[in-house]
Parts: C-alpha cells; structure tokens; sequence
C-alpha cells in the first residue's frame, strides 16, 4: 500500500467546498463553521491513513469525507443537552435533572422568558419591586410562615441563612445530622464557607438535650437541625425533636434553623408512603427559619427556598451574598405556578408530575405497563416482551428507604445482548434510560408519561427489528 498515494487521493479544500453538500451546509449554517468541519476531518482523515494497516478501508474513508463533514457541521449545530426517557423508576433522578416541569407550566414560563416581565417592577407603583414578591405570600399561605425568599438551590440557602445569622459565631449541630448531599457536597463544608464555626454535639447514633444546652456559650448564634433525608440511622439511636429545642433557644435568645432537605408541603403518609415531616409541621412546632429544595419533592425547579420570622428573612434579603445567589426570571416564574397548585392539594397531586409520579397508584402504573407493552409488540421486535412487576424510588436523596411497588416492560433481546442493547438506547435520537437486572432491559412505566411511549415503540424499531 503507497501511502502518499492515498494522502494524495484526499480532495483539496476547493474541491470539496464545490460539492453540492457542502454548499448547502455553508447557506444553512455558515462558511466559517464548514471550514472548521473540513480542517477538522480532513486532519483526522490524515491520522486515519497514518494507521491504517489496509488499503480497501482507507479507500472508503476517504470516500466518506464529505459525508463526515456534513455529519459534523450538524453535529455542531445539535445541542448536547436534549430530553431523554427516565424508564429508571427513579423519580427524582439527579442525574436526569431532578423534577420535570409539566408543559403546562412552561406555557407560561416561556411567555415570561421571551418578552419583558415584572420580575423587579412593582406594577402598582410604578417602581422597583421584589423578585420574590411573585411567590412569597404564596408561601407563607401554604407553610403557615411569615415571610420567604429564595435562592439558587438548598446548598446555597444554608450558606446564606448561617452567613446573615451566625457569621463570626458558632451553630450547633448534631453529630447525627452531618449529611453529604451528593457530588462530594458536605453540609459541614458548606456550613465553614458561610464563616460560621460548626460545634458538633452527640454521636453518630445519639444526640441527648444536654448535649445542645452544654454546648451553648457566649458565642452561639443558632441552633441547627438537618433532616436526614437521603440516609437513615437505625437501631440504638436517640436524637432531640425540633419541638424540644425551641424552649432551649428562646432561653438563649437564638435562633432555631431547620434545613429540611426534600421539602414536601404535603403528607405522603395519606399516599401509603412513609410520613415525611412537612414544611408546615416545622413552622407550626416553631422553627425560626427553615429551608429545602424547590426540585426535590415540592416538585418545582431548582431553587433553595427560605421560610421563617421575618426579622430573620429581611437580614438574610440584606445581605450582600443574596446577590451572588439570587434566583433568575425563569426560577421565579416556575416556583409561582407550582406553588400555586398547592393551594388546593388535589389539585397539586394532579397537575405536579413529580407528585403524580409518586401517587400512582398500581392499577394505573399495570394499566401503562401492558398498555407500553402492546405497543412494543405490535413492532414485532427481536426480543420478549414482557409486564413484570419492579420497585420505584424516590430518589433525589428523599425517602432513601422508600419503595414503591411498580410495573416494568422487561425486554429480552434475542439477537444482541443486554449490555449491547443499553447502549444502543442510550444513543437514540431520543435516549432511552433503563434499568438492567440480570438479563433483562426494565422501563418503569411509573416515570414515564404515556406520550412517549410512540417515541420508544418506533426508536426500538430502528433497534431491534427483524429486517
Ligand atoms: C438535598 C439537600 C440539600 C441540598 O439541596 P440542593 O437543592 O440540591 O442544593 C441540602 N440539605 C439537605 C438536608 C438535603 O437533603
């Protein structure tokens, strides 16, 4: 093989910028972009000779240049981030970007978003407003507290509540309640970033009231409490109730601060899951400030949402790292809509995927799975196809021990592995994410809407299909 013959075989840039193809990428995107896609190819092109042990194979990668700068021009031009299908079960998948926003909602969030909006005007006096006026009566009509604000996510709402409260002082804390939140995120070493000192108290399994009260000095600015949601310490363990500590605080004149993690403003328990303490039954038994996540259970977008006495919410609004960690146009306005839906809880249930996704019952998860399941096998793919019952989780860190029962559409390829099967899914135009247990590909059909189940059918067509 006369390798300086192939390079020589390579089209010369005029050549290639004369084709019918690429001429038509330069009038779509631009000339600029093709000759960085053809600078690009014809380099890796070059590499591709350069190793190339056979001749027949190097012939036909030069034939396929135009085709590969075309495919990289659109590729350029296809955003990387796009939607894919959560057949997981995991319902608030971190990784698959927590809480879905139902369409609904985005009506109206795309109509603020691509025109001007009162985001920080008040309407009424014709002056500067609030951004977190949208959403704060709201909040305080649902929780029972006195005034709210948020910011970008809970990590930065416990940074701010302890930079505007206990800057320069010390915040007890159990040692109990010491959680890492995921991505190597540890609320102690958000907590030091605030430039509050943390004086861990009690054990890992045990935290008693004289722990707190011994540990109060001159220098304590609050007491804190961290909902453990996303792990559980079981057997010999002992931990003192927000209800308790209050009379301790009021006595020392300090604020109590309860980070609450997942934030649900409704009782699962009345679902058949297990209680998780709302927001409300923290305002009720007292707490003077608590925060939580908007994209955890609330069901909303990312956001860290502060509650509490007003005193404490208009210093923290005061303070100069709001500004750093204030929450945009498209937060404010998707919090306002969501959280409407609480004021009736029927209505929330319904209209919240994140919650609808939760409170299905089996019956309507069976009804989906053999409904995905009939579909499928109308494609009359290479596989069995079959309804078998799977668990849900809530994921997201909340309810880490909680299981809900569910149904699956497990699929056996008969021609190609299992492992070779999800990877292909996950290459789809529209990826398809799945579970895999021992030789089986499984989608919960509980986090999938029924409106992609066409998408999946035809995408597993392409897949698995018989010719
Ligand atoms: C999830 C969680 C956080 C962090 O919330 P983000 O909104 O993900 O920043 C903080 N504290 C607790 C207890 C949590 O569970």
């Amino acid at each position: 093989m006369n390798k300086n013959v192939l390079y020589r075989s390579i089209p010369k840039v005029d050549i290639l910028l004369g084709e019918k193809q690429i001429q038509e990428m330069i009038e779509r995107y631009s000339r600029d972009t093709v000759m960085e896609a053809i600078h690009e190819e014809m380099e890796k092109l070059r590499a591709y000779i350069g190793r190339c042990e056979e001749e027949e194979k190097a012939k036909a990668q030069i034939d396929a240049l135009t085709d590969n700068i075309c495919i990289a021009v659109e590729a350029m031009h296809t955003p990387n981030m796009r939607t894919v299908i959560n057949g997981t079960g995991t319902i608030l998948h971190t990784n698959l970007g927590r809480a879905p926003i139902s369409p609904e909602h985005m009506r109206h969030i795309a109509e603020i978003a691509t025109g001007y909006s009162n985001l920080e005007y008040n309407l009424e006096a014709g002056k500067r407003g609030e951004r977190y006026s949208h959403f704060e009566k709201l909040l305080c009509k649902i929780t029972g507290a006195e005034a709210a604000m948020a910011v970008n996510n809970n990590a930065a709402s416990v940074m701010l509540i302890l930079s505007s409260l206990a800057k320069g002082g010390e915040v007890v804390v159990s040692r109990g309640e010491l959680v890492e939140i995921g991505g190597k995120f540890r609320i102690p070493d958000v907590m030091e970033q605030s430039g509050a000192s943390l004086v861990e108290v009690g054990t890992t399994n045990k935290t008693h009231y004289d722990d707190y009260e011994n540990a109060i000095t001159e220098e304590t600015k609050a007491l804190l409490k961290v909902h453990t949601s996303n792990y559980r310490i079981v057997g010999f363990t002992e931990h003192v109730e927000i209800d308790e500590l209050i009379p301790l605080a009021k006595e020392h004149d300090i604020p109590v601060i309860e980070d609450l993690g997942s934030g649900v403003l409704i009782d699962l328990a009345k679902y058949g899951l297990t209680h998780e303490p709302t927001v409300q039954e923290s305002i009720a038994k007292g707490a003077d400030v608590v925060c939580f996540s908007g994209d955890k259970l609330l069901g909303g977008p990312q956001a860290g949402i502060i509650i509490g006495k007003k005193k404490y919410i208009d210093m923290m609004k005061k303070n100069q790292l709001t500004r750093a960690l204030r929450i945009d146009k498209f937060t404010a306005a998707t919090l306002e809509v969501v959280l409407m839906e609480y004021l009736s809880e029927e209505k929330a249930i319904e209209n919240i995927p994140v919650l609808r996704m939760i409170t299905a019952s089996l019956e309507d998860v069976s009804r989906k799975a053999k409904n995905l399941a009939r579909i499928l096998r109308r494609g009359e793919l290479e596989a069995k196809i079959q309804v078998v019952p799977c668990e849900s989780q809530i994921g997201g860190g909340s309810l880490p021990l909680e299981r809900i029962p569910s149904q699956a559409v497990a699929i056996q390829p008969t021609r190609i592995s299992v492992p070779e099967l999800e990877e292909c899914m996950r290459h789809l135009p529209v990826p398809v994410i799945p579970r895999t247990v021992n030789d089986m590909i499984l989608l919960d059909v509980r986090t999938i809407e029924e409106r992609q189940f066409k998408v999946i059918a035809s995408q597993l067509k392409s897949l698995l299909s018989e010719n």
